[in-house]
C-alpha cells in the first residue's frame, strides 16, 4: 500500500507542504506526487500520533483490494496455487441484424438444454453451456453496450469475443464498432461468418473487408480464426464452441474456488416481490448461499441463488453466473462484488462505501478534455491521448486521423482508438467513456442520444470543420497552450 504526499496529506487533513517539510527534516526529499512507501507513511503517522491501522480501516472500502484478491503478496501467492482451470466468458458483438440474437438462442437451445432435462431456461444476463465436457460461460445481452458498460466502471468480463458478420451484407458500421470496442479491451476477437445459408452469402467478402481492420484469416497468412456458420439453421455452431474453447486454451484462464467467491454484476434491478435482484458473474471463488457480501455500493446476505434454468443452487463456482436475492439496495451493472467472512464486516464497507458513493456523486468524476489534458499530462497519469475520429465521409476520416498521428509532442502520444463516418452516436461516446479518450467531429454532430450520453459520462466532444484548426486546437492542449474558452 502506497500513497502519495499529496494523499497522505489529505487524509490526515495537513497541508502537502507541511508533510514535505516534515519529510524533508526525517531526511527524506519528496515532492507532492512522490510516492511513500509503508515506513514513510508509518513514520508521518507516528509523528503526528495517529494510528496507521485507521489508513487501513479507510481504504477498505476500496472494493477493488479485496476484489484483486489481497493487498497482501503472500496471500496472493497463495490463491494462485489453488487456480485451477474455469470456463472462459464470451461476448457476441456485431451489427443489427447480423445475427447475434439468433446465435445466442440456438447456441443456448441446442446445448443448454442437454442433460438438464425439464429445465426451463430463464433470462438472467447470462448462461452456461457445455461443449466436449467443458463448459462457456455466455453474456446473454448482444451487441456492445453491456461490454462497454461494464468496461467504463473498471470490470473486466470478457475473455473472448465472437464478432459475427453477415455473409450477404459484410462489414457494416457497427461491426467496426465491435472490433474497436474489443481491440480497447484487449479482447481475442473469433469471427463468425453468418447467413452461410443464404444463397446471396460472399464469405470471401467478409474476410477481405475485415483485412482492413486488422482481422486476417489464417488462410490468409493472418492469425484470425473465421468460423462460417447458419446461426438459425444451427450449422458450424460446433465448430465455432471448439474454436472457442481453442483460443480460451491458449490464454490460460484460471481461477481458485477455494476462496471467498467475488466477481462482477451482469445486471440487476428492483423486483416487487423479491426486492433487489442481480444477476453476479463469479470470477473468482465460489459464491454460496448465506454469504455476506458487498455488492457495489450495497450489501447483504445471499438470500437464495438461482442458476440460469431456474433452478435454485447452493454454490456457484468460477465463472458461473447466478441470480440473487438478499441485497439492501439494487447495484449497477459493472459493480463489484466481494464476499466476507463475517457480516459486521460486510455491513461496515458496505456502508461506508454507499456514503463515499454519496460524496463522490456531489463533486464530478474528472474525464479527460483539452482543457485539463495539460495538467493531467503534467501529473504524470497521461501517457496516452485517446482519440476517437468522426467525419462527414470516409475520405476525410481518413485525412483527420493521418494528420493527427502526425503530431508529435514530448511525454504523450496520440492514439486513435475508433474512427468512422457519420454523426457522433452513443456507442462512440460509451467507447469515449470506458477509454478515458474525447471525440472529434468533423463537420458532423452527435446525435441526441450521443449528446444526452457525453453530458451524462462527462465525455468531451470537439466540434470542427477545419482540419488544420483541429490539428493546432490538439497540439497546443497538449503542449498546456491552449487559450481558455469563455
Ligand atoms: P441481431 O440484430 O444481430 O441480434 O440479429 P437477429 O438475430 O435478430 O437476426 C436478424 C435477422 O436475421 C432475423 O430475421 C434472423 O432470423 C435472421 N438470421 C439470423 N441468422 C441467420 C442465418 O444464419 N441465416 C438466415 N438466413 N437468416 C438469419
Amino acid at each position: 500500500e502506497t500513497l502519495t504526499v499529496g494523499e497522505l496529506a489529505e487524509k490526515l487533513h495537513r497541508e502537502p507542504a507541511e508533510i514535505v517539510k516534515k519529510l524533508f527534516m526525517l531526511g527524506v526529499m519528496a515532492t507532492i506526487n512522490q510516492e511513500l512507501d509503508q515506513d514513510a507513511i508509518e513514520l508521518i503517522c507516528a509523528d503526528y500520533g495517529v494510528e496507521v491501522e485507521e489508513e487501513v480501516r479507510i481504504d477498505a472500502t476500496d472494493l477493488e483490494n479485496y476484489f484483486e484478491g489481497s493487498e497482501d503478496e503472500e496471500m496472493l501467492a497463495k490463491i494462485a496455487e489453488g487456480n485451477v482451470e474455469r470456463p472462459p466468458v464470451v461476448t457476441i458483438m456485431g451489427h443489427v441484424d447480423h445475427g447475434k440474437t439468433t446465435l445466442l438462442d440456438s447456441i443456448r437451445n441446442t446445448k443448454v438444454t442437454q442433460g438438464e432435462a425439464g429445465g426451463i431456461t430463464q433470462h438472467i444476463g447470462a448462461y452456461q453451456i457445455e461443449e466436449n465436457g467443458k463448459k462457456i460461460t455466455f453474456l446473454d445481452t448482444p451487441g456492445h453496450e453491456a461490454f462497454t458498460t461494464m468496461r467504463a466502471r473498471g470490470a473486466k468480463v470478457t475473455d473472448l469475443t465472437i464478432l459475427v458478420v453477415a455473409a450477404d451484407d459484410g462489414v457494416m458500421p457497427q461491426t467496426v464498432e465491435a472490433i474497436s470496442h474489443a481491440k480497447a479491451a484487449e479482447v481475442p476477437i473469433i469471427v463468425a461468418v453468418n447467413k452461410m445459408d443464404k444463397p446471396t452469402a460472399n464469405p470471401d467478402r467478409v474476410m477481405q473487408e475485415l483485412t482492413e481492420h486488422g482481422l486476417v484469416s489464417e488462410d490468409w497468412g493472418g492469425d484470425t480464426i473465421f468460423v462460417p456458420i447458419s446461426a438459425l439453421k444451427g450449422d458450424g455452431i460446433d465448430q465455432l464452441l471448439e474454436m472457442v474453447l481453442l483460443v480460451s486454451e491458449v490464454g490460460e484462464l484460471k481461477a481458485n474456488p477455494d476462496i471467498l467467491g467475488r466477481g462482477t454484476v451482469i445486471e440487476a434491478e428492483l423486483d416487487r416481490g423479491k426486492g433487489a435482484v442481480a444477476t453476479l458473474l463469479v470470477q473468482n471463488g465460489t459464491l454460496h448461499v448465506g454469504d455476506p457480501i458487498v455488492v457495489g455500493n450495497t450489501y447483504g446476505r445471499v438470500r437464495a441463488m438461482i442458476n440460469d434454468l431456474g433452478r435454485r443452487v447452493k454454490s456457484a463456482g468460477p465463472s458461473t453466473p447466478v441470480e440473487i436475492t438478499g441485497l439492501n439496495g439494487v447495484p449497477q451493472a459493472g459493480d463489484r462484488f466481494v464476499v466476507f467472512e463475517d457480516e459486521k464486516k460486510a455491513r461496515q464497507i458496505g456502508e461506508a462505501r454507499a456514503s463515499e458513493a454519496l460524496l463522490e456523486q456531489r463533486g464530478e468524476t474528472q474525464r479527460i478534455t483539452l482543457d485539463n489534458l495539460f495538467e493531467q499530462m503534467q501529473q504524470g497519469d497521461m501517457k496516452e491521448l485517446n482519440i476517437i475520429v468522426k467525419a462527414d465521409v470516409q475520405g476525410t476520416v481518413e485525412a483527420m486521423a493521418a494528420s493527427l498521428m502526425k503530431i508529435e509532442v514530448e511525454g504523450v502520444n496520440i492514439k486513435i482508438i475508433h474512427t468512422g463516418a457519420g454523426a457522433i452516436n452513443e456507442s462512440d461516446i460509451n467507447l469515449a467513456a470506458a477509454s478515458n479518450a474525447i471525440v472529434i467531429g468533423f463537420n458532423v454532430r452527435p446525435d441526441t442520444n450521443a449528446k444526452r450520453a457525453a453530458e451524462e459520462e462527462g465525455v468531451e466532444i470537439r466540434q470542427h470543420n477545419v482540419i488544420y484548426k483541429v490539428i493546432e486546437e490538439i497540439e497546443a492542449a497538449m503542449k498546456g497552450l491552449l487559450d481558455p474558452e469563455y
